[in-house]
């Protein structure tokens, strides 16, 4: 007779595999992956006894939201402004503490043509001037802009404030806010869809804007905040004009504060350094295997980053609509621009926020003074859509200390009219909240669409409600810290 334990064994592959407990699971740990986790603490009494863990493939949490550091100083490298009317992020930096920066609004543009600028606003005012001084460089400025501009400056005001409008019903409470089942009835609901059906060229044409505004200053915006032209889809486009209002703000230290705060308040299990290499749907659960050789089972599964360039494996596999990453290279350089590339005869002639317009032969979207240290010596950022190499920078700077580059895989490439892949990927319990920034790729964004999941979520695992309310459309100011600056800030650290 065989004995006992060798009979088991024998018995145990036609036995079913026990169960480990399942968790919930969220992959990356950017804004809307640390978004998603906080909603979730936030929103419910108890997660029915699951761990939520968040797996981050890098070192670091924050995803597009980084630093670089330079002569001492941290500059923001991705994600670097938020509009004053981004009510999660003010909620979010509220609730963790931390220090916000809102910066001056003498901006010195320039829009170059790759030969001459063709728009110059007024250098600023030395430090300390008085408020009469201010006030009338800043009216300067505005009659300077409506002098080229006209009054599609006020039409294009009135499209944005619109659209912000209609944006600010995604803060309403549960009972006026449904839960939704996909991008476009987030959208239509808002009365936001019509937007990505056609480009931002189109919308503008039909408000009203002149040709000139849109090859020139909306050009600049659509360049420096997305990297592509004004045919990007109306949304996004809304969204990046957004960007150059007033009252824009950041997190001091850098804004990826606010994805790490979300993650500890959230009591997240953190894997760092651990990338999810499958999710495999294992019946009522999901197994995700990682880089690290580990296997995690989750009831519900979060995907947070956007699955254009990534590797995840899912089986059965998955079907989302194809879509392009643009690639945005930040160029940092410590050292001084040569006038000499400008057309100028000194440095101290070169705006300190450069645009440009949609030219073939510019090799750049922007170039901004992050810090002054001397005459002869500051810091740089630069955008391009492809990589500046040393000889080119070397033309365009007279002197150069340090170089830092990113290639970052920053927004999708916006084609109207834009197509979503599913929140819910395989109708059970796989998410996907970067499916939305084909809408319009912000911070902000990703909170709004992580909150969705988030509810989602709690509805279709019945998970017990929390009695709280997302903000409401107060907004409370930044107060004695000044108004920020208009489109400059896109490009400088704060
Ligand atoms: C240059 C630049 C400038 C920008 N400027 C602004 C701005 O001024 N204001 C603004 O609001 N927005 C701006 N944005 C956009 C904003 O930064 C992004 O929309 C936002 O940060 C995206 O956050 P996310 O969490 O959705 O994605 P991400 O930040 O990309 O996070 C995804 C995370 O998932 C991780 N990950 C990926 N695959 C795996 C895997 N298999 N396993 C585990 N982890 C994985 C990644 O490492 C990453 O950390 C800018 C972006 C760039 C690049």
């Amino acid at each position: 007779m065989l004995p006992l334990f060798v009979f088991l064994v024998l018995l145990l592959p036609a036995l079913p595999l026990p169960r480990a407990s399942a968790d919930i699971c969220i992959v990356g740990a950017g804004i809307s992956g640390a978004s998603t986790a906080f909603f979730l603490t936030n929103y419910t009494t108890s997660l029915h006894g699951a761990q939520l863990r968040v797996f981050e493939r890098r070192h670091r949490v924050g995803g597009r939201l980084a630093t670089v550091a330079i002569a001492g100083d941290h500059f923001e490298a991705g994600g670097s402004i938020i509009h004053p009317r981004n009510l999660h992020a003010r909620r979010f930096a509220d609730l963790l503490g931390l220090a916000v920066k809102a910066g001056g609004d003498d901006d010195w543009l320039g829009i170059w043509d790759g030969k001459r600028f063709v728009f110059q606003t007024l250098r600023p005012l030395p430090p300390g001037s008085s408020w009469w001084r201010r006030k009338l460089h800043g009216l300067l400025n505005s009659l300077l802009l409506l002098r080229r501009y006209g009054l599609s400056l006020l039409k294009m005001d009135k499209f944005v404030q619109e659209m912000l409008q209609r944006f600010m019903l995604f803060y309403n409470g549960f009972e006026s806010r449904p839960v939704f089942a996909t991008v476009e009835e987030m959208l239509k609901w808002t009365g936001l869809y019509g937007l990505t059906r056609r480009t931002l060229e189109e919308e503008l044409l039909d408000a009203g804007l002149s040709s000139q505004t849109i090859a020139e200053l909306v050009t600049v915006i659509t360049r420096i905040n997305y990297g592509q032209s004004t045919r990007i889809s109306g949304l996004a486009g809304a969204v990046s004009l957004a960007g150059s209002e007033s009252g824009l703000w950041a997190v001091k230290g850098g804004n990826w504060q606010l994805a790490a705060g979300l993650l500890k308040t959230s009591n997240a299990t953190l894997h760092l350094q651990e990338g999810i290499d499958s999710i495999t749907d294992a019946g009522d659960y999901y197994v995700l295997r990682s880089n690290t050789g580990n296997e995690y089972n989750c009831t519900a599964t979060v995907v947070a980053t956007p699955l254009d360039e990534m590797n995840i494996t899912f089986s059965p596999p998955i079907s989302i609509p194809p879509r392009k990453m643009q690639h945005t290279h930040a160029t940092f350089v410590r050292g001084l621009l040569n006038p000499g590339y400008f057309g100028l005869n000194s440095a101290s002639s070169i705006p300190e926020l450069i645009g440009t317009l949609e030219l073939p032969d510019i090799p750049f979207s922007c170039i901004s003074v992050l810090k002054r240290y001397s005459e002869d010596d500051m810091t740089y950022k630069m955008f391009s859509r492809a990589k500046l190499d040393d000889g080119l920078l070397d033309q365009i700077f007279s002197a150069r200390k340090e170089t830092i580059r990113i290639n970052w895989a920053a927004y999708p490439h916006y084609e109207a009219p834009e197509e979503f892949a599913p929140i819910v990927l395989d109708g059970k319990q796989l998410y996907y909240v970067n499916t939305f920034e084909s809408a319009a790729s912000a911070m902000e964004t990703g909170a709004v669409a992580a909150e969705n999941v988030a509810r989602l979520i709690i509805s279709r695992l019945s998970l017990p409600m929390r009695g709280v309310e997302p903000p409401g459309p107060h907004i409370k100011s930044f107060a004695g810290e000044g108004e920020e600056g208009s489109w400059r800030r896109h490009v400088e650290d704060l």
